[in-house]
C-alpha cells in the first residue's frame, strides 16, 4: 500500500494496536498525528518508531470522550501536516461490570470515550475530506459489538452502536469520495487483554478457530489496506480480524 503524501490521524496510539496502525501507515509512507491520553513517553515512543520509516510524526495529547478536545485535536492535527486524508477512531477503555453492579458512570466513561469520540472525530474531520472529496475512516470496532459479552453490556453497546455509525456516515459520504469502514478484532494481545486471568484466557483461545490469539500488526495490515486508494469501492463494511472467532 502507497499512502505517500498522504496524513493520518490515530486515535489512542500511544499503545496497542494504535500504535501499530499508526506504525503501518507509517510504513506505507504516511505522515502521522499520534493522539493519546496520558501516556506521553509512549506516545512519543511510537513517534519515534513511525519516524523511522521515513515519514513526519507528531504527538497531541487530547481525550476524546471531551467534544472540545476533538476539535483541539482536528485542529492541531491541521495545523501540524496542512490536513487529514486518513482518520482511524481506534481510542478505547473498557470498564467491565456484570449489568447488576455497572453504575452509571461505568456506563458512561465507554460511551463517551468509545462511540461519542468516534462520533466527533468523525464528523469533524469529514468535514475537511468533504472539501478536499477524499478520504478514508476506520473505526476500530470490536467482535464484541457483534455477539456481545458477559460483563461488557457498555462496551458492547458502545462497540455495536460504531458498527451503526459506520454503515450511516458510509452512506452519507460516499458520494464525496470518502468512505467509512469498521474492523471488528477478536482477541488481540495488548494491554487491555493482558490482565485476562490464565484460566479465562485458555476458555477464550478454545474458541478461536486458528488457536491463538491476534497480534496488533495483523489488525494494522487490514487498516493499511482500508487506507489505501485501491480499497475506494470497500465502504459501509465491518471486516472481522479474529482468526475466525465470530464465524
Ligand atoms: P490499549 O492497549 O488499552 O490502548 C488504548 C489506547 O487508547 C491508548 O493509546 C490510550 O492512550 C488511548 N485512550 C484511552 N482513552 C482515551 C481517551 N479518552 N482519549 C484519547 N485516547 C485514549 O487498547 P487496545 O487493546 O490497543 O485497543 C485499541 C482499540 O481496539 C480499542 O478501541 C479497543 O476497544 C479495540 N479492540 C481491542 C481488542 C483487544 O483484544 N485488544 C479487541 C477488539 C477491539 P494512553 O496510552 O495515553 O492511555
Amino acid at each position: 500500500m502507497n499512502l505517500t503524501g498522504q496524513t493520518a490521524l490515530v486515535t489512542g496510539a500511544s499503545r496497542g494496536i494504535g500504535r501499530a496502525i499508526a506504525v503501518k501507515l507509517a510504513e506505507c509512507g504516511a505522515d502521522v498525528i499520534i493522539n493519546y491520553a496520558g501516556n506521553k513517553e509512549a506516545a512519543e515512543e511510537t513517534a519515534v518508531l513511525c519516524e523511522a520509516k521515513g515519514v513526519r510524526a507528531a504527538v497531541i495529547q487530547k481525550d476524546v470522550s471531551s467534544a472540545k478536545e476533538c476539535e483541539a485535536l482536528v485542529q492541531e492535527a491541521v495545523d501540524t501536516f496542512g490536513k487529514i486524508d486518513i482518520l482511524v477512531n481506534n481510542a478505547g477503555v473498557t470498564r467491565d461490570k456484570l449489568l447488576m453492579a455497572m453504575k452509571e458512570d461505568d456506563f458512561d466513561v465507554v460511551l463517551d470515550t468509545n462511540l461519542k469520540g468516534t462520533f466527533w472525530c468523525t464528523k469533524l474531520v469529514s468535514r475537511l475530506m468533504i472539501k478536499q472529496r477524499y478520504g478514508r475512516i476506520i473505526n476500530i470496532s470490536s467482535i464484541i459489538g457483534l455477539r456481545g459479552n458477559v460483563g461488557q453490556t457498555n462496551y458492547a453497546a458502545s462497540k455495536a452502536g460504531m458498527i451503526g455509525l459506520t454503515k450511516a456516515a458510509a452512506k452519507e459520504l460516499a458520494s464525496r469520495g470518502i468512505t467509512v469502514n469498521a474492523i471488528a478484532p477478536g482477541m488481540i494481545e495488548t494491554d487491555m487483554t493482558g490482565a485476562m486471568p490464565e484460566a479465562a484466557r485458555e476458555a477464550m483461545v478454545a474458541q478461536i478457530p486458528a488457536k491463538r490469539v491476534g497480534t496488533a500488526e495483523d489488525v494494522a495490515y487490514t487498516a493499511a489496506f482500508l487506507a489505501s486508494k485501491e480499497a475506494a469501492y470497500v465502504t459501509g463494511q465491518v471486516i472481522c480480524v479474529d482468526g475466525g472467532m465470530a464465524v
